[in-house]
């Protein structure tokens, strides 16, 4: 694991103490260790590039009182911009209607189909609602077999349609078996590939325009580091989602994926999962992950 940021900024401040103010000067090695140690992080260097300026020119000119070292000073001062630029506060998840639809994308083994499963079994739990999930993808058997597994675990129904190929009329099928049975919230599972692909794009963007989803949440797994944010913007061209889901946080990563992401395609982390149990599951603050991030 690497040095926290945390513990970089306020080695590299030593020598600042007693100057009183913050300045060009006495900043810039700070600067370029702001920006290793995010690219560290996993977030992208341009974005680096373009956050430690602002944070040079927030900083610049800043007072240095006593009762706070240099040190902490900019701790502080990249912790609040890290916040702002994801977001500041926690999203709103929109769960509501007859049934609210959600929509599930992203790369295979990004993680969609446990976390379809743990947003039903958060959705059963935290907000006493009655979903019932749906085997959208029609080309890997053991996708659907997954998620009647995951459903049998946490309780909740699932929709699976072992002889139709075509997931536009499984996910139709599925809403008029909610409306029949009571369910408020349908979440769809859909197909992946292993990486973007013209058809699966296609699929995913015909789904959506059937079924016109509360949410389309867009999955990564934040352990793929700059190519998530490849990932990310390819799937918000097509389907201009409406959130994104980081898995995996609990493998060996800092979590820079989300400031890049947010910061490529502005649009807000939702959820993140991080875990193979059905309860890793959490909303996504941008405090927490600020601090995550500075380590
Ligand atoms: P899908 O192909 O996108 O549906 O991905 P899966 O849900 O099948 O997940 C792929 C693999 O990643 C499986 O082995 C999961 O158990 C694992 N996985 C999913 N989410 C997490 C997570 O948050 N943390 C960890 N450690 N593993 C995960």
């Amino acid at each position: 694991m690497f040095e926290s940021l945390q513990d970089r900024l306020e080695g590299a401040f030593k020598n600042l103490k007693g100057e009183g103010r913050i300045t060009d000067l006495n900043i810039a090695s700070t600067i370029k260790e702001i920006r290793r140690a995010l690219v560290d992080a996993d977030v992208n260097y341009k974005i680096a590039k373009e956050f430690t300026d602002v944070v040079r020119e927030k900083a610049q000119g800043e007072k240095v009182i006593n009762a706070i070292s240099p040190g902490q000073l900019m701790v502080k001062i990249v912790k609040d911009e890290l916040v702002s630029l994801m977001g500041g506060e926690v999203a709103e998840f929109n769960s509501k209607g007859a049934p609210a639809v959600i929509l599930i994308a992203g790369l295979q083994g990004s993680g969609k189909t446990t976390f379809s499963g743990k947003l039903a079994s958060f959705l059963k739990n935290q907000k006493k609602l009655s979903p019932l999930l749906v085997a959208a993808d029609v080309y890997r058997p053991a996708a659907m077999e997954q998620l009647r597994v995951l459903g049998g675990q946490i309780g909740v129904d699932v929709h699976i349609e072992e002889e139709n190929k075509n997931p536009v009329e499984i996910a139709q099928n599925a809403i008029r078996e909610a409306r029949s049975k009571n369910k408020n919230v349908v979440i769809i599972d859909t197909a992946g590939r292993l990486a973007v692909d013209e058809a699966m794009m296609t699929e995913v963007a015909n789904i959506k325009s059937a079924v016109n989803p509360n949410e389309i949440l867009f999955v990564v797994d934040s352990m793929t580091g700059q190519d998530a944010v490849n990932t990310a913007k390819a799937f918000n061209d097509r389907l201009d989602f409406s959130g994104v889901v980081l898995t995996k946080l609990d493998g060996d990563t800092r979590g820079g994926a989300a400031l890049s992401i947010k910061y490529t395609v502005n649009k807000p982390i939702k959820f993140i999962s991080s875990g193979e149990k059905l309860d890793t599951i959490d909303i996504f603050y941008p405090e927490r992950m600020a601090q995550r991030i500075l380590g």
